[in-house]
């Protein structure tokens, strides 16, 4: 064989012998065939064949299968985003015409693709107390197709009677979908509660160290998969082998984080309830959260990300006081192995759960830092803010 040839063929060499409790990180575009006829017919390998990279390899499909697994469903589709998730399944199940239901707490790039995207194409929504339980049956209109959830609420933390909602739109033959990012399937299983689309940021508890984006739809009805690929292979989305090695590397050691973080961060909400410059600490496990008897009830424990609202006198104080940490990090996205803080702004994203302004809104993820030393930098900041 000519050099040049040589460069660009791979020898095959022996796996006799070698097996690997890692998976093996698969990259492709073009998938080779072994004769034209294969090729020619290479669309009758149907959904789960291979084809094109782009629209899985061993590596992506083993991270589905092992996420289907976890939710007790029949399949899963990976996604670039956990915002990629509610996007597509939107995309796939809404048409002109449709109405959607979003929870008032609902993470707020939802609410603005359901206003600034949905919207201008005839897709309409309406938002909804997140506690309403068995009242949506009011609002399911001969339009209404969908029924997002997200249980606990973004920032707020409202815990939602999932099984409920899902039992109403079930028998009105309206489709429910739920973000579970907050709980992951290890806490929370949305299609055991009766929901039929469950979505997740992989990016957070998943990826488990705030290097990867990832999201992830799992389905039990062949027919709404159908309809998800249908828009994935159309607009031309899939992910990364190596984003998808990661996630298959955290989800490894999900289990012992969270329950670890989910531990300490329900011993810091107790705690901070007896501060003085903290009105309310909104954690599902604490009796004062609104739908903590549904927590108790559905979820299988706690997970790390809670809120504190700082009492009205001291919201000057929030921000400079933020200067007096020293382990937490300032930043949103939340999973990874580092505590962060972040100041939430609410109130302009309610209009069914009016949020008073005058109350900050402080939101915590407890990390896998040593937890004396965590505590101690929580210690600080709320003797910043009482500091006048
Ligand atoms: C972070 C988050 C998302 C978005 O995930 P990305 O991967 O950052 O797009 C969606 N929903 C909830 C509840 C989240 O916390």
């Amino acid at each position: 064989m000519h050099d040049l040839t040589c460069c660009v063929q791979h020898p095959a060499v022996s796996h006799d012998g070698f097996s690997s409790l890692a998976v093996p990180t698969y990259r492709a575009s073009t998938i080779v065939y072994d004769d034209p006829e294969s090729f020619a017919r290479r669309s009758e390998r149907g959904l789960d064949g291979y084809t094109y990279g782009l629209h899985g390899t061993p590596t992506t499909r083993t991270l589905e299968a092992q996420l289907t697994a976890l939710h007790r469903g029949v399949r899963t589709m990976l996604v670039p985003s956990g915002q990629a998730a509610v996007a597509v399944t939107m995309l796939a199940v809404l048409l002109p015409g449709q109405k959607v239901l979003i929870p008032d707490t609902t993470y707020s790039p939802v609410r603005k693709l359901c206003e600034d995207y949905l919207a201008p194409r005839g897709i309409s929504h309406a938002a909804y107390d997140p506690l309403i339980g068995s009242g949506i049956a009011d609002l399911i209109d001969p339009q209404t197709r969908l029924i997002w959830m997200e249980s606990p609420g973004s920032g707020t933390m409202e815990v939602q009677d999932v099984p409920t909602i899902a039992r109403i739109a079930r028998a009105k033959g309206v489709l429910t979908g739920c973000d579970n990012t907050w709980a992951g399937p290890l806490l929370f299983k949305p299609l055991i509660h009766g929901v039929d689309i469950a979505v997740e940021a992989l990016t957070k508890y998943v990826g488990g160290h705030s290097d990867l984006l990832l999201g992830s739809i799992t389905v039990n009805d062949p027919t709404l998969r159908k309809s998800i690929k249908d828009v994935l292979r159309l607009v031309g989305i899939g992910v990364s082998p190596d984003e998808a090695a990661l996630a298959l590397r955290g989800i490894e050691t999900m289990g012992v984080r969270m329950a670890h973080t989910g531990r300490i961060a329900r011993e810091f909400a107790q705690r901070l309830q007896t501060s003085a410059v903290v009105s309310r600490v909104l954690h599902p496990a604490l009796p004062s959260c609104p739908g903590h008897e549904t927590w108790k009830r559905d979820f299988a424990g706690s997970s790390a990300v809670f809120s504190i609202v700082v009492r009205p006198e001291f919201r000057e104080r929030v921000y400079p006081a933020m200067a007096a940490l020293r382990v937490f990090a300032i930043g949103a996205s939340w999973g990874g192995t580092r505590s962060l803080i972040a100041p939430m702004n609410v109130a302009g994203d309610r209009t069914v759960r009016r949020w008073d302004s005058s109350e900050s809104l402080v939101r915590i993820s407890v990390g896998l830092e040593e937890p004396g030393e965590l505590w101690s930098d929580v210690e600080s900041f709320l003797a910043a803010i009482a500091a006048t």
